[in-house]
């Protein structure tokens, strides 16, 4: 081991969620040390930069979840950001449609959750979704949600990275954490004493957190998200496009989002995946994730809290792009399987699984323990809340 180092915080992973934490750190104690280490010799290499960049609103969630509290104040202090840090965001709202009279039930609820979370939403009819987006199509009724937005996910994180570094933070790229402990924290080549630790290792987050003795009661099972581009003229699609979400399944169906740069792109699935980088191809192959992968998904197959064979017999076949964009059609009947061919950077969600309820967590979940903190599922929308999430956990460190 060739140095040793002495910090106030040290953060794995630096994702979203790890560089926020860092950046909310300094922000309540300038003068601190903190250190963020990131296994990766680029940002973003993961989910933070492998999403949709859509700035969610919060109008999804139970209202007295953790989602819905951070969200709506997540999507604010983000756009406050990118304003202050000149990154691109483009307002294109979102509307969210229903593919039948079955559906209308579950669209008001949406509608009811936003009002309790306090989100600006608004119930419309045919016409008025023709003129917000001639494209789509409703039966009866849509949702309209104008604070819904898009950036780049992987210029945000770049921008973050850098008010970390000025505020006098340390980011370590290449920098992979083999083991931690309280006060502890070793990467192949150094060794941190650090006053406190914030794991932030997203798709890792489960096994960091074993090492500190915390969560062992959860496994993280990772989903993975395609991608189609369109080719169609930039600014042809103006909305992001959405279904009526099954709402005993974390995740919001297939839908339509426009790029910052006015691409339209259909996605991502929501397929179980192998192992945790699983992005196609063998990179990332981990025989030992995909050994206890494969233990963990028979408990999640017999849970009675998912509808699992509805999951499996949606999402399955959307490994093929054709059935894949057809689904889309049903949103907006001018989409077509030609049009959609361009293969978009795969995703992975980290989605953390309680193995006694065999319950997929729906909120965001993070646990203290001795000198240490754990972000355990920072799933969607945490790209979105990771600046409201970061002052409320630190804030709960501080406390
Ligand atoms: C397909 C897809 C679409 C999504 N769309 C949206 C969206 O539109 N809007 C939204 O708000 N959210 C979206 N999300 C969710 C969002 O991307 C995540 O919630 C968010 O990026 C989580 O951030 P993170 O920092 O926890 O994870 P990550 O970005 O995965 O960061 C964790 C980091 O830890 C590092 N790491 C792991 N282990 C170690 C170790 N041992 N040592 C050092 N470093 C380590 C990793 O390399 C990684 O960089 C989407 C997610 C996916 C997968």
């Amino acid at each position: 081991m060739s140095n040793s180092t002495t910090a106030d915080a040290v953060v794995i992973g630096g994702g979203i969620v790890g560089l926020a934490l860092a950046d909310a750190w300094l922000a309540r104690h300038p003068s601190a040390k903190v250190v963020v280490l990131e296994k990766e010799d680029r940002l973003a290499a993961h989910a933070s930069g492998r999403n949709s960049g859509v700035l969610h609103a919060g109008f999804y969630y139970a209202p007295d979840s953790l989602k819905a509290q951070l969200t709506r104040q997540g999507n604010q202090l983000l756009h406050e950001f990118c304003a202050e840090r000149g990154v691109a965001v483009r307002e294109t709202g979102k509307v969210v449609v229903a593919q039948g009279a079955g559906e209308l039930p579950a669209l008001r609820e949406l509608f009811a959750r936003g009002q309790a979370n306090g989100v600006e939403l608004e119930l419309i009819d045919e016409g008025q979704l023709r003129e917000l987006e001639p494209l789509a199509q409703t039966h009866g009724l849509a949702l309209w949600s104008p604070t819904t937005a898009v950036a780049d996910p992987v210029a945000v994180v770049e921008a973050l990275a850098a008010r970390v570094r000025e505020r006098g933070g340390s980011v370590l790229l290449g920098a992979e954490v083999t083991g931690a402990g309280p006060g502890l924290v070793t990467t192949t080549d150094q060794r941190f004493s650090a006053g406190y630790v914030i794991n932030a290792a997203g798709l890792y987050a489960d096994k960091v957190a074993h090492w500190f003795g915390v969560g062992e009661e959860y496994r993280m099972l990772p989903f993975k998200g395609l991608y189609w581009y369109g080719s169609w003229a930039p600014g042809r699609l103006q909305r992001h496009v959405y279904p009526v979400p099954d709402p005993r399944n974390p995740f919001l169906g297939v839908h339509l989002t426009v790029t910052v740069d006015g691409k339209a792109k259909i996605g991502p699935t929501a397929i179980p995946a192998l192992w945790r980088e699983d992005y196609g191809g063998v990179a990332g192959f981990a025989a030992g994730e995909l050994a206890s992968i494969a233990r963990t998904y028979p408990s999640f197959f017999r849970s009675s809290h998912h509808d699992v064979a509805g999951l499996l017999r949606s999402e399955l076949p959307k490994y093929s792009r054709k059935h894949l964009v057809n689904q889309a059609r049903a949103l907006v009947p001018s989409v077509v399987p030609a049009d959609f061919k361009i293969k978009g950077r795969p995703g992975v969600r980290a989605q953390l699984f309680h193995l006694p309820t065999r319950r997929l967590e729906m909120d965001f979940v993070f646990q203290h323990g001795d000198r240490s903190t754990h972000m355990l599922n920072a799933v969607s929308p945490a790209w979105t809340s990771a600046l409201a999430v970061a002052k409320y956990v630190v804030d709960d460190i501080d406390s």
